[in-house]
Order: C-alpha cells, then structure tokens, then sequence
C-alpha cells in the first residue's frame, strides 16, 4: 500500500453540532453588520467558510473585504464557543471516535482533517466532541475558499508527516456530500500523478444513490460500517 493521508470532514462525517456553526455566523453577521438575515439562503453542507461569507455578502449587497471576513471569523469563533456550550443536540457520530484511532495507530496511514472550516472553528466543534486531540494538520477554510485547494494544503502538510513527497502517496478523502467528493476530483487535477479516492458516508443530509451520482468511490451508511477501514486501506 502507497503511504496514505486520510482526510476527515467535520460537520456531518465527525460530529453533528446542532446547528451551532450556523447561529454563531449568524451572531457574526448581526454584530458586525447588523444583518442576522445574511446567510438565511445559504446552504452550509460542504460549503468552506470563506465561501459561505461571499455568498453571504453576495445577498445583503456588500463587496467582499478581506479586513471585514477577519472580523466576522473573530466574532464567529467567540459566538462559537457559547453556542457549542449550550447545543443540546451535538453529537459525536456513531464510529467516529473509533474510525480516526484506527487510522492514526495504523502503519502508513495519516490522519488529517479536510474541512470548510476555518481551523478555529474546527477546534472549537472537534474539542466538544473530544476528538481535536487525534488531529495534527489538515486543510481548512483559512487556507482557501476553493474545498480542492484546501484538500491539497492538508495532503501536502499530510505527506511532510509522512515524510514522502505528495506525488509518491494516496489521498482518501471521508465526506457526507457531493461537494466533498467533487473536491476529491478537483485534488487529483491540482495533483497530476496523486492517487485519489472519495469515500463518502450517509450520515448527513444526502442519499447514498446521491453520493454514488457524485462519483464517490464507496459510500457507506456511517463510519461504524464494516469495511471502512478496508476502503481506506485498498485502493480500488
Ligand atoms: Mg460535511
């Protein structure tokens, strides 16, 4: 097997947070902009924050400033923190905990995070659940606004882990959408020559016929599923 850098999404794959990342943007736009509505068309599911703040932006009719998305992820990342607090229905996703171990304590795998989030945000929901502690690096909303270029920041920071050039390993990217898997495709554009491969869990808001459609190479119904580890493990 070619040295493998397994990248993790975060909402709906790891954890499910209740809704908390949405009201504390929410809180963001409300304080610095005085627009809570900003974000009521956005759809969050394998959005990256970058690009849920320009279609947010995009709706309430103010051009993107890099000065002011600073300020909105700093209020975002305080609201955050109160909202986990108090989210009655954040969950840990059945396998999770389990599904990541595997991976670190496994010979020539990495484990790594490729999530929108901005990896403060990431910490903050990762923490609640008691997971943030098995991560090292990923790629994360901060690095880009594009979900394939954040996916090659964390498989390039995943084979200096490695310690072997990106183009001699194989990337397995764990999602639950189409983005996800789309992303994956982007990857192996933006990395001729690096294997790739999609695999994609049901456990958020899209169909296993919808993740197939995407072009995921397996999808499974969550992370406690026989055979995940044998999909990371095997190429196809
Ligand atoms: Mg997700």
């Amino acid at each position: 097997m070619k040295p493998t850098i397994v990248l993790f999404d975060i909402d709906g794959t790891l954890i499910v947070a209740g809704g908390a990342g949405r009201r504390a943007l929410e809180t963001a736009f409300e304080r610095c902009v005085n627009r809570p509505d900003a974000l009521e068309h956005v759809r969050f599911g394998g959005m990256t924050d970058r690009l849920i703040l320009q279609q947010a932006f995009d709706a309430i009719g103010i051009p993107f400033e890099e000065k002011l998305a600073q300020e909105i992820f700093r209020t975002y990342v305080a609201a955050l923190e109160d909202e986990l607090e108090r989210a009655e229905h954040f969950r840990v996703l059945p396998g999770a905990s389990d599904m990541i171990r595997l991976v670190r304590d496994a010979a020539g795998l990495s484990v790594g995070l490729g999530t929108g989030n901005i990896e403060a945000g990431a910490r903050l929901k990762l923490k609640r659940g008691g997971l943030w502690k098995h991560f090292s690096f990923g790629g994360f909303g901060d690095d880009h606004a594009d979900r394939g270029e954040l996916l090659r920041s964390g498989a390039e920071r995943g084979a200096k882990q490695l310690d072997c050039p990106l183009s001699r390993c194989r990337v397995v990217t764990i999602g639950d959408t189409p983005r996800d898997v789309h992303a994956t495709r982007r990857l192996a554009e933006l990395c001729p020559g690096v294997e790739t491969e999609s695999i994609g869990v049901t456990t958020g808001s899209f169909s296993s016929e919808e993740l197939t459609l995407a072009g995921a190479d397996y999808v499974f119904a969550g992370l406690q599923a026989d055979g995940v580890l044998d999909a990371i493990r095997l190429p196809s």
